[in-house]
């Protein structure tokens, strides 16, 4: 699978000028954003061209390279950011390890890409990169202090300040989906018992879905919940009040200006979130509740983070 856009009808890809690529690397898709270097980074720049690539799974380091090489044609390119999913060592470009694409773990993928294109290649966690995309170009734009949570099969969320994530002294703030909610609950893929993850990610949902004698994913649990399901909606309650508990537990330890929630759960029918944001309003005290918005930028986030993160790298590089 490889397919491109070419967007407007006057610029391509292949029109010559600087630009700088992003690459989103997924489990099963990366999809490319190519930008004019010189753009702001103020609001998402026109792309020259988008499209997606299946993911070179097995030989990435070549496979990625090459998609990089077939995108080239003639511009210059300046830089690439690659978006990946899994635990990266930003500063030296390291994946540590990836569950989705384990031929990736331990690869210096940042060091190794560069030599083989002769520019510099940046790799940044996923998460981040959708996070701050969503921050500076999404739903939080205009907002110095965001939280942007994702709802998907785990829960992940990205402390967002003056549109850099602040990461923790070890790289690990924000996971939000091992708070503690219930401390007597089920066992967690972490190891602990109770945390949000295990009342409200996908498979948690789906497994409660299942156990109330319930067929499908979560998608049809909350299809059923809206259409007057009793039990379809007494899941969706117990997970939204979790959901809930946890946002407040943000605002008294973080205190965001804005709380953006995406993720493929966000994007099913929005009673979830709608619900939990009730809930924040019922049970706050002391908490300044911000605005609880929904995601904008949708599945291109990642993309367009890794565009945000090259464009910034090299408007340091020219300063220095
Ligand atoms: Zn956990």
């Amino acid at each position: 699978m490889t397919r491109g856009e070419q967007i407007g009808s006057t610029s391509s890809a292949h029109d010559g000028g600087s630009v700088v690529l992003g690459l989103d690397v997924g489990g099963s898709s990366v999809k490319h954003l190519l930008a004019p270097a010189r753009s702001s980074t103020d609001a998402p720049p026109a792309p020259r061209a988008r499209g997606r690539h299946a993911t070179p799974k097995d030989s990435p380091v070549d496979g990625l390279a090459a998609i990089v090489s077939s995108l080239r044609g003639d511009t210059e390119l300046e830089r690439v950011v690659l978006s990946i999913p899994g635990l990266v060592d930003e500063a030296e470009g390291v994946v540590v390890r990836s569950t989705n694409i384990p031929s990736l773990d331990g690869r210096p993928l940042g060091a190794q890409l560069a030599d083989e294109l002769g520019i510099p290649v940046d790799v940044i966690n996923d998460g981040h990169a959708a996070a701050v995309a969503e921050a500076s170009w999404g739903a939080g734009s205009g907002i110095d202090d965001v939280f942007v949570l994702a709802l998907g099969t785990g829960i992940a969320g990205a402390h967002v300040v003056d549109g850099r994530v602040v990461p923790g002294a070890h790289g690990s703030a924000g996971e939000l989906g091992h708070i503690t909610i219930e401390p007597s609950g089920r066992v967690c893929s972490c190891g602990r018992r109770g945390c949000l993850e295990t009342i409200i990610g996908a498979p948690a949902l789906r497994r409660a879905w299942a156990e109330a004698g319930g067929t499908g994913g979560p998608e049809v649990l909350l299809a059923a919940s809206a259409d007057g399901d009793a039990t379809a909606a007494a899941i969706v309650e117990r997970a939204s009040a979790a959901l809930a508990e946890a946002i407040l537990t943000l605002c008294a330890l973080v205190d965001p200006g804005c709380i953006v929630i995406g993720g493929g759960l966000a994007q099913a029918p929005h009673r979830l979130v709608r619900l939990a944001e009730r809930y924040v309003g019922e049970r706050a005290s002391f908490h300044r509740v911000p605005p609880i918005v929904p995601a904008t930028l949708g599945e291109w986030a990642g993309a367009n983070g890794a565009v945000l993160t090259a464009l910034r790298r090299q408007r340091a590089l020219a300063r220095s």
